[in-house]
């Protein structure tokens, strides 16, 4: 195994001091080590942190992202730019284009007539930017065996006057998956030298119900060094126990992932329900929230089925703030994303009501509140650059310069440490570069002090010992 002296690193911000590493661990940590044979890498005073953990993303959305058509903002703004878009967009290998991050901002809501007119010639699909809806041309429609009225009784097939789909799908991935022509996973391989790129050694994975084939080949990826040393998978299903369960190489369960769709929520009992079945298979919950209904309806749930350690709710777009201290109560934890702001923060700021702007991707009065808080990307649908979520977080400002919830705002060291809790404690005490940990770690180009106005700061990254 590797042997490698870090000479001259910046820890936490103050000391210098060298670190050594032997057998993937850190082995010591103190000024002015001497060498005993092993290689050397001057850190030339740059910071040397823990390995980032993003605790929201999804590792196959990203992939898909690699080869899709870019459908909103930054690349695409308004209807000229779509269509030139979808106009050069190559097809695939089955003739099909995919499209991703659409926003309404650029073209209104999409059916498939108002597609065709943007490209009928092969079948399209467009997600919105929020991998909530799919958006089909009629090509894509006729592909999928969903034209007539009677084809498809499929929940969340948006359907027009006529009683035909109108090319609208919301929340069907799955359903959707079976009707497209068969492809395995995608290769993870780009997906994980981004996240190393950016200084992610650890990932949670947030995507719902996944399946065992999806499951495998991230345990692949794993062990080809095509993705970082931990990955926690949300949707693992309840009752399956995994390879990092048990302190081997390979994914872990986490907390069973649950969605709240932003319309049509379930019942309190069903929902109370399906909280206590996690709980009794040892999982506690992390559940997708991002509307001030959908939260009062949780809140009420765990209250009901009884909380456990580790309970999370995923985006808590909007926490109104009389509900900070019954999350609090209750010990949930949070897992959200204020790195939207830069990009979608004035459309927020237009869209919502004046009284709730106080309420979107809170962070620092949850934490004054006792909540423990973790930033986490959501990419693709959110940008996955760590640097800029932290960045985002302290200002809190939108592409025009407003600051989205001022008393929101968290110290750069707050924020960092939202990304340096271990995957198991999102929001709790970050980790900190100390004999015995395991050596995933991120060198930086400068002192942490220097790092805001830096937008790349990472140099080198070490997983288990190994220089990437
Ligand atoms: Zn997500």
């Amino acid at each position: 195994m590797t042997s490698l002296l870090l000479r001259d690193a910046e820890l936490a911000g103050q000391l210098r001091a060298d670190v050594r590493i032997s057998d993937g661990t850190v082995t010591e940590v103190a000024p002015a080590l001497s060498r005993r044979g092993e290689a050397e890498y001057d850190c030339q005073g740059g910071a040397v942190l823990p390995g980032l953990c993003d605790h929201h993303l999804h590792l196959y959305a990203m992939a898909g992202w690699n080869h899709s058509v870019r459908c909103g903002p930054p690349d695409v703004i308004n209807r000229i730019d779509l269509s030139a878009a979808l106009t050069a967009a190559e097809p695939d290998r089955h003739g099909w284009i995919r499209g991703v991050g659409y926003a309404e901002s650029i073209a209104g809501d999409l059916d498939a007539a108002a597609l065709d007119r943007l490209r009928a010639d092969r079948p399209v699909r467009i997600q919105h930017r929020s991998g909530a809806l799919w958006m089909l041309n009629s090509a894509a429609l006729a592909a999928i065996g969903a034209l007539s009225p009677d084809d498809a009784p499929q929940a969340g097939l948006e359907r027009g006057p006529d009683g035909r789909p109108n090319g609208r799908l919301w929340r069907a991935d799955d359903w959707l998956r079976t009707r497209l022509p068969r492809s395995g996973p995608p290769s993870l391989a780009r997906v994980g030298a981004a996240l190393l790129r950016h200084g992610i050694t650890a990932v949670t994975d947030a995507t719902p119900d996944l399946d065992d084939r999806a499951i495998a080949a991230i345990g692949d990826a794993m062990a080809r060094g095509q993705l970082p040393s931990r990955v926690m998978l949300l949707g693992a299903p309840l009752g399956m126990v995994l390879p990092g369960d048990l302190g081997l190489p390979g994914p872990a369960a986490g907390p069973y992932k649950m969605m709240l769709a932003d319309s049509g929520l379930p019942a309190h009992d069903e929902l109370a329900d399906r909280i206590r079945a996690a709980h009794a298979a040892g999982r506690p919950v992390a559940v997708h929230c991002v509307t001030r209904e959908a939260l009062v309806l949780l809140l009420a749930a765990l209250a009901d089925a009884g909380p456990l350690p580790g309970d999370r709710i995923e985006h808590a777009a909007l926490v109104p703030r009389e509900l900070l201290s019954d999350l609090a109560r209750l010990g949930v934890r949070v897992v959200t994303q204020p790195g939207f702001l830069p990009h979608r923060g004035d459309d927020f700021l237009r869209d919502l009501p004046p009284g709730d702007c106080a309420d979107l991707y809170r962070c620092a009065t949850l934490r004054q509140a006792g909540v423990p808080v973790a930033l986490s990307s959501d990419a693709p649908y959110g940008p996955l650059d760590p640097w800029a979520a932290i960045v985002a977080a302290t200002g809190r400002r939108t592409a025009s310069g407003q600051v989205a919830g001022p008393e929101e705002r968290l110290t750069f060291a707050e924020a960092l440490d939202a990304y340096l809790a271990p995957p198991d404690a999102p929001g709790g005490p970050a980790r900190r570069v100390r004999p015995g940990m395991a050596a995933d770690l991120v060198i930086l180009r400068v002192p942490l002090a220097d790092v805001p106005s830096l937008p790349t700061p990472v140099r080198a990254v070490l997983v288990r010992g190994a220089l990437r």
